[in-house]
């Protein structure tokens, strides 16, 4: 029991730590100080084949290595970054240094896609489609390997130029996510209109869903739908493996969860999948 007892301290302590920085906010300067400075660090979390267990791909998650505060979570400086018009350098900057991890990993001989979270205010000009061509020739990256994730919750603005920008970088053959869907309101015409090769369930309904039957009704009906519209399905916030093992019985393609592995640093990404496989 006192081993149980220092985990959930720690568990604590870890989430008091993040609370206490949570209410730390940053100026735009500050931020923007800290992407010319190269102070974001990418860390990448697992995707795994839910009928295999093969690891398919990472997301992309990124991290600012502050100077004084230490390691800062996107929740603390990306809404300050949209806010403040810093999200397309912040993009960029999470971008090339994800196609440079890709093109490692790939010369290693790991064939993984790489997953990034775009935002919709990255979606407003036409020279974002030419700057993720141009950084994927430039790495040498193939765009089929690289996946584009926007939030539900975003695509509910206009999304006339966003649907030209998405359309365009279709053609060029990225792929595009829905990320956290069933946390917005996309409408069904929306989805039909919108060019997504991918949907990812928000852990609010994956987490907990194997002893909650709405939930579950929630997970399957969404799944259905996807699988419907031809997209393939991941599961965000895999964290019990009762929760695994009612994804094994749904249509689900891929998860992703502490139950596999949390986001880590660029250089541990190819020992884990090589670990892993
Ligand atoms: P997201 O894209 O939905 O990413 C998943 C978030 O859930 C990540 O939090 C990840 O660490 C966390 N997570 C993964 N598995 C589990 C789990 O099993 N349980 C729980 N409780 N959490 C899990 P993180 O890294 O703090 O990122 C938060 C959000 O910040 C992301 O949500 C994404 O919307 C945004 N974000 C992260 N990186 C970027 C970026 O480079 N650009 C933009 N625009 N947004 C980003
Ligand atoms: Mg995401
Ligand atoms: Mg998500
Ligand atoms: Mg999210």
């Amino acid at each position: 029991p006192h081993l149980l007892d220092s985990a959930l301290s720690k568990a604590d302590s870890t989430n008091s730590m993040r609370r206490r920085a949570a209410r730390k906010s940053y100026s735009a300067d500050e931020l923007h100080r800290g992407i010319q400075n190269g102070e974001l660090v990418n860390h990448y979390q697992p995707k795994l084949s839910i009928r295999n267990r093969r690891v398919t791909g990472v997301e992309t998650l990124v991290r600012w290595q502050h100077p004084l505060d230490g390691l800062v979570y996107p929740d603390q400086f990306i809404p300050e970054a949209e806010a403040h018009g810093l999200i397309d350098a912040l993009t960029g900057a999470v971008l090339v240094q994800a196609f440079t991890d890709a093109a490692i990993w790939r010369a290693a001989g790991l064939d993984l896609s790489v997953a990034i979270n775009v935002s919709m205010d990255n979606l407003t000009s036409l020279d974002f489609p030419d700057f993720v061509s141009e950084q994927a020739r430039l790495k040498g990256v193939n765009p089929a390997s690289i996946v584009l994730e926007v939030t539900e919750t975003q695509l509910m603005k206009d999304l006339r130029m966003p649907l030209e920008i998405l359309t365009r970088l279709r053609l060029r053959r990225f792929r595009l996510s829905i990320d956290d869907f069933g946390t917005g309101h996309s409408s069904l015409a929306q989805l039909r209109d919108l060019p997504f090769d991918e949907l990812k369930i928000d852990r609010s309904f994956v987490h907990g869903a194997h002893h909650n039957e709405t939930l579950r009704a929630i997970v399957q009906a969404s799944l259905g739908l996807a699988k419907e519209l031809g997209m393939e399905t991941v599961a965000e916030g895999v964290e019990e493996s009762e929760d695994f093992d009612f994804l094994k019985s749904t249509c689900c393609d891929v998860a992703q969860g502490y139950l596999f592995a949390k986001p880590m640093a660029a250089s541990q990404v190819e020992a884990w999948v090589r670990a892993y496989s």
